[in-house]
């Protein structure tokens, strides 16, 4: 098999405007390993508009639906495959794939993003996909008409309240402060939704249920005081973790330097501390996790990606 001249490990904002600009800018053998469907994790959400010139109420799965056509117009491969490690030897990368499958690359821009974190309640992981969710777009539309829980203070779970307040009844907002680190015009738009309740100060204690899924969550404030909110629907946005396991080499060491929250470090090329390698979006230091910006990483990485195989090769 011959070896690629760039690997792009992740099919979000970042890797297909990656793989955009890596083929549309000359490189001829480039494969995106997505493990899924390209997109991202914006494709979880129910409404962006933040997206420069993109108006007018549209999903993240809108957003994103012409982004994989565009890249492979320009050549760019798809391999559905689960990356488990990227190494490096001499001058060539290896991506190792789950099934056990490997490829050789000159250049590796890796893009995986970041996963939904848990929150840490007693009966989180038991009732998780049985009540408990982490997608309002996936799993809002089951209850329609009923009353569901939002844990969480940040953009993501202001937003996904208010979209799940046009489908649901109501929706409580369980949030462990009384302030919310969240952009102005969400928080105002909260506040003007009749059917939402704020709980603040006030962490998640317990789910439960019973053999069909949740019936509701025990919440704990401040002083200690429980009260339960009978609901069929808990719905927690509580961050997210750096998707970096595929850095992580044979004897436990990552490929490149790391910071100590486990993102990558570059600098303003998206260089990393190994030469080839470049790492963008939502994994690497200071990212500001936007749409916007890991698209902005994914060509910075790109234009740097062939200059170094330019001059490897030439
Ligand atoms: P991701 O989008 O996370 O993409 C990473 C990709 O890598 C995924 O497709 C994943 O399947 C793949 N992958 C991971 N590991 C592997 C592996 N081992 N092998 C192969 N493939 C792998 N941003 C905004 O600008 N505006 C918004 O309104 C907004 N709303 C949001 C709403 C929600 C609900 C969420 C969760 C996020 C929102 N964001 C928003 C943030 C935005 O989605 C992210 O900043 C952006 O998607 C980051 O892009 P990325 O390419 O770095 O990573
Ligand atoms: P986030 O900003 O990290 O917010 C996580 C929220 O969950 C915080 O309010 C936090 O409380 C709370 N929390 C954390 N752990 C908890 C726990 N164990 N139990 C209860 N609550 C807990 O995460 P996010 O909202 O997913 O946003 C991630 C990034 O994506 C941010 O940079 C955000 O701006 C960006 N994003 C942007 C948009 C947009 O631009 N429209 C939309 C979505 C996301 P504290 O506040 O007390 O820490």
């Amino acid at each position: 098999m011959s070896i690629l001249d760039c690997a792009i490990i992740g099919g979000g904002p970042a890797g297909l405007t990656a793989g955009l600009y890596t083929t549309r800018g000359g490189l001829e053998n480039v494969t995106m390993f997505e493990k899924g469907m390209p997109g991202g994790q914006i494709t979880n959400s129910s409404e962006i508009e933040n997206y420069p010139g993109v108006t007018g109420e549209i999903t993240g799965m809108d957003l994103m639906m012409p982004w994989p056509a565009q890249c492979q117009k320009f050549g760019l491969k798809h391999d559905m495959l689960n990356i488990t490690r990227v190494s490096k030897s001499g001058d060539i990368f290896t991506i190792y794939a789950e099934d056990g499958t490997s490829q050789d690359a000159h250049s590796v821009i890796i893009g995986t993003g970041s996963s939904p974190r848990r929150a840490g309640f007693t009966g989180e992981d038991d009732f998780f996909g049985r009540g408990v969710s982490t997608c309002a777009t996936c799993d809002g539309f089951f209850y329609k008409g009923k009353e569901v829980v939002v844990v969480g203070g940040g953009d993501t779970a202001l937003e996904e309240a208010l979209y799940l307040a046009k489908i649901c009844s109501k929706v409580y907002l369980v949030h462990r402060r009384d302030t919310f680190r969240s952009a102005p015009n969400t928080i105002e738009r909260l506040k003007n939704t009749r059917n939402i309740e704020l709980v603040l100060n006030s962490v998640p204690d317990e789910v439960y249920g019973d053999a069909a899924g949740v019936t509701g969550l025990r919440v704990k404030n401040r002083d200690g005081e429980t009260r339960n909110i009978e609901v069929p629907g808990v719905f927690t946005f509580v961050g997210n973790d750096v998707n970096n396991q595929t850095l992580i080499q044979e004897d436990g060491s990552f490929l490149c330097d790391m910071n100590e929250q486990g993102q990558v470090i570059v600098d303003i090329s998206m260089k990393t501390s190994v030469s080839g390698l470049f790492a963008t979006g939502d994994m690497r230091i200071a990212a500001p996790k936007q749409v916007v910006s890991a698209a902005g990483d994914g060509a910075v990485a790109a234009l740097q990606a062939i200059s170094y195989v330019d001059e490897l090769l030439n």
